[in-house]
C-alpha cells in the first residue's frame, strides 16, 4: 500500500484519541458545574463507548484492507535486514585491523538509562562503521559484566586493542576511537536520535507509527539477545507466574524518581487506562479475566492493587519490587528483577506507566520490535516519548491556528514546531520556530516530522 495511506490511516487513530482528550476535558472542566452528577456521568460514558467504538472501526481497517500479510512479510525483512547488517558489522573478517568505537557501560544511572547509553553507542558504531567493544567488566549491576545475561555483542571481536587510540571523534585513520556519554557529545554526529536512516525511512514509515521507535527497537533487540541461563530464568519465572495474555503491562516508579525527576502518580490514574484499555477489548472479544503485571520499585502497591481491584488477576512479584526499591540501582542482585520486569512489561498487550522513566520507555522500544505498529499501545501519564540527549522533537502544522486564549500560539501551514509535550488534552505544547512563539495549540493540527540522515548503506549486506 501507499506510504500516504498507512500514514493517513494511523492518524485518524490518533486524532480519535486527540478528539476524545479534548471534549472530555472541556467537558469535565466546564459542564460539570452546570449539570447533575448522573447525566454528566452518562454523557461522559457515552463519548468514551463512542471512541471505543470509532477506534475499533479504524483498526479493524488494517485487518480487513488486505494488506495485513504484507505489513507482517515487510516487518520480518526490515528487521531481518538490519539484524544482519548488525551482525556484519559487529563480526568483522579481521578483528586485528578492524576499525573499533570503544564504550563503557558504566554510565553512572540505573538499568535503562544504560540500556540506552549502549543503543546510543551501537547505533553510533553502525553510523561510522565501526565495531563496537562494549566495556562492561566491573558493570555496577553485574560484576562478570554484560556476558553474564546477554550474548556478547561480537563472536569474534571483543578486545579493545588496535594500533592507534583516539578520543571521539578521532578520524579515518585511527583505528580505535572512544565514546563518550551522550550527555558530552562533541562534534555530535548525524547519526543520533531522532534522526533515522535515510535508505530505510520510506519503508519504516509505512510499517511503523513512530519510527525512531522502531529503529531504537531494532538496536535492542541486537543488544539484548539472551544467554540460555537468562531465557530458562525468564522462562520459570513466566511458568511460576501463570502469565497470560490479555495482559496489560503497567509500571509505577516511584522512590527516588518521585519529586525529583517525576511527579507521583496514584494507582488508579494508571488503573483508569488498564480499564479502558479492557473496555475497548471486549468489543471484539470476550474478557473472562481481566489482568495486569505490574512492575515497580514500590512493593507496596502489590497489596493495594489486589485490595481495590478484585476483579484483576494481579501479577508481579513483591520480592523484586523490594530488591528495586532496597537496592535502588547500581546492584548485582537488583538485575535479575530488573531484566525480568522490563521483559513481561514488553510481552504486555499494553503498556500504562511514565515516560519519564527509561524502564518503561525500553520496555516500550522492545515490545516494538517484538510486534508489528505497536506504536499506539500505550499511554504515558507524562511525557511523550523520548530518547535521551536526543535533538529536539519537530511537528509541521497541517492545518492553521489562531489563538483563543493567551496561553495559546498561532499556526500556519507549514510552521515547524518543536514540541515540548501533550497535554493529553487535545492539546500540544510547544515552540513555533517561526515566530519563537511558546505555548498551547491543538494536537490534531500537527503531524510529527521524521528526521532522517544519511547513514552507510551497508553493500555489502544483501538486501
Ligand atoms: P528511571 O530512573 O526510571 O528513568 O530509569 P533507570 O532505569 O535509569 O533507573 C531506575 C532503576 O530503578 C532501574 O534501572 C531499576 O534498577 C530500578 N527500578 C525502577 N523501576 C523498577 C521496576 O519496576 N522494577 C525493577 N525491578 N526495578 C526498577
Amino acid at each position: 500500500p501507499k506510504t500516504e495511506y498507512e500514514i493517513l490511516r494511523r492518524r485518524i487513530y490518533s486524532n480519535i484519541l486527540e478528539f476524545f482528550y479534548f471534549i472530555n476535558s472541556q467537558v469535565q472542566s466546564e459542564l460539570k458545574q452546570s449539570t447533575s452528577e448522573k447525566s454528566f456521568s452518562n454523557f461522559l460514558n457515552l463519548i468514551s463507548e463512542f471512541k471505543r467504538s470509532l477506534m475499533k472501526d479504524v483498526l479493524t481497517l488494517a485487518d480487513v484492507d488486505g494488506y495485513a500479510e504484507w505489513r507482517h512479510k515487510e516487518n520480518d525483512e526490515l528487521t531481518n535486514l538490519v539484524q544482519q547488517r548488525l551482525f556484519y558489522l559487529q563480526n568483522p573478517k579481521n578483528c586485528k585491523t578492524a576499525k573499533k568505537l570503544l564504550c563503557d557501560l558504566n554510565k553512572g544511572c540505573g538499568y535503562g538509562c544504560q540500556l540506552h547509553h549502549a543503543v546510543y553507542c551501537l547505533i553510533v558504531a553502525y553510523g561510522t562503521q565501526r565495531t563496537l567493544i562494549l566495556k562492561s567488566r566491573g558493570w555496577r549491576y553485574s560484576r562478570p559484566g554484560w556476558e553474564s545475561v546477554f550474548l556478547p555483542v561480537s563472536n569474534s571481536c571483543t578486545t579493545p586493542d588496535g594500533i592507534s587510540q583516539s578520543a571521539w571523534p578521532g578520524n579515518d585513520n585511527v583505528q580505535v576511537v572512544s565514546l563518550p556519554i551522550i550527555d558530552s557529545l562533541s562534534p555530535r554526529p548525524p547519526y543520533l536520535p531522532l534522526n533515522i536512516p535515510e535508505d530505510l525511512a520510506p519503508k519504516i514509515r509505512r510499517i511503523h507509527g513512530d519510527p525512531i521507535v522502531w529503529w531504537v527497537g531494532q538496536f535492542l533487540k541486537y543488544l539484548l539477545r539472551p544467554q540460555p541461563n537468562t531465557i530458562k530464568m525468564l522462562e520459570q519465572y513466566k511458568q511460576k507466574l501463570g502469565f497470560k495474555k490479555p495482559i496489560v503491562g503497567v509500571h509505577i516508579r516511584r522512590t527516588d524518581k518521585v519529586g525529583t525527576e517525576a511527579a507521583f502518580h496514584r494507582l488508579d490514574e494508571y488503573m483508569l487506562h488498564v480499564e479502558e484499555y479492557y473496555k475497548s477489548l471486549e468489543l471484539t472479544q470476550t474478557v473472562t479475566q481481566k489482568r495486569v503485571y505490574i512492575a515497580t520499585d514500590e512493593p507496596k502497591i502489590f497489596n493495594e492493587a489486589r485490595i481495590k481491584y478484585p476483579d484483576y488477576e494481579v501479577f508481579g512479584d513483591v520480592s523484586i519490587a523490594k530488591s528495586a526499591a532496597v537496592n535502588k540501582r547500581y546492584t548485582d542482585n537488583s538485575l535479575s528483577g530488573i531484566v525480568t520486569d522490563i521483559h513481561l512489561l514488553s510481552l504486555s498487550d499494553y503498556l500504562v506507566c511514565t515516560f519519564s522513566s527509561q524502564v518503561c520507555r525500553v520496555a516500550y522500544e522492545i515490545m516494538n520490535s517484538l510486534e508489528i505498529d505497536a506504536a499506539h499501545k500505550f499511554r504515558s501519564l507524562d511525557d511523550i516519548y523520548y530518547y535521551g540527549g536526543q535533538k529536539a522533537r519537530y511537528q509541521e502544522a497541517v492545518l492553521p491556528h489562531i489563538p483563543l486564549k493567551p496561553s495559546e500560539i498561532e499556526l500556519q501551514v507549514g510552521d515547524q514546531i518543536s514540541v515540548a509535550g501533550n497535554h493529553w488534552d487535545g492539546y500540544s505544547k510547544g515552540m513555533n520556530l517561526r515566530t519563537h512563539q511558546l505555548g498551547l495549540y491543538p494536537t490534531f493540527k500537527v503531524i510529527p516530522k521524521i528526521e532522517t540522515a544519511p547513514f552507510p548503506t551497508y553493500p555489502q549486506v544483501p538486501l
